[in-house]
């Protein structure tokens, strides 16, 4: 038994347990945020207290997903980043626009790629298979391009390198890349 992981849920399922407007029930996005506060709770990932959101949005958050009390939610390590606009442009343009949350993720993911670990870990998420969700629900036609199943966060910055021609990659293609296992491994 792993008593993060029992916290984790037992938080999470309070936090959805919660009653939230019939819109944000509907949001598939709602139990990972429900996890990234359970996360950002238990000091896990990089993120603010507001998990990188202006302070106006986080209300409205708590406000209509997850309405009751606030969580003791601290600061983590985040720091700003040069590129946190640049990122957060290209997580904007790619958003399904079907719900006013997937800005917020795109906020919540720029920010969080100023960490040092997998994206899933400086999120604060249980695993990378709820980002794998986050990617595919919020930002489906970027999540589609990553066929190959990279790393997220490498495939973010590579995508974002790629797109403003900057040449990062070592080899001309991954098949022949001595640097395979630091894009492709299990992020574990
Ligand atoms: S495996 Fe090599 S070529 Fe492919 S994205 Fe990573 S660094 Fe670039």
């Amino acid at each position: 038994m792993n008593p993060s992981h029992d916290c984790r849920e037992l938080l999470q399922a309070q936090l959805l347990g919660r009653n939230a407007t019939d819109a944000a029930r509907d949001d598939p996005l709602r139990p990972l945020l429900a996890s990234l506060l359970a996360g950002r709770s238990m000091n896990q990932g990089v993120l603010s207290a507001t998990l990188g959101l202006p302070q106006a949005d986080f209300h409205d958050l708590w406000r209509d997903y997850f309405p009751g009390d606030a969580l003791q939610l601290h600061n983590g390590p985040g720091e700003d980043i040069a590129e946190l606009d640049d990122l957060l442009q290209l997580l904007l343009e790619y958003r399904a626009g079907v719900r006013a949350s997937e800005v917020w993720a795109a906020h919540i993911v720029a920010t969080s790629c100023c960490g040092r670990n997998h994206l899933w870990q400086d999120l604060g998420l249980a695993n990378r298979g709820e980002l794998s969700l986050l990617m595919g629900a919020v930002f489906p036609t970027l999540a589609a391009l990553n066929s190959g199943d990279m790393k997220w966060k490498k495939f973010i910055y590579r995508h974002y390198c790629t797109r403003e021609g900057i040449y990062v990659c070592p080899a001309p293609s991954c098949g022949e890349c001595a640097d395979y296992a630091k894009c492709f491994a299990k992020e574990e």
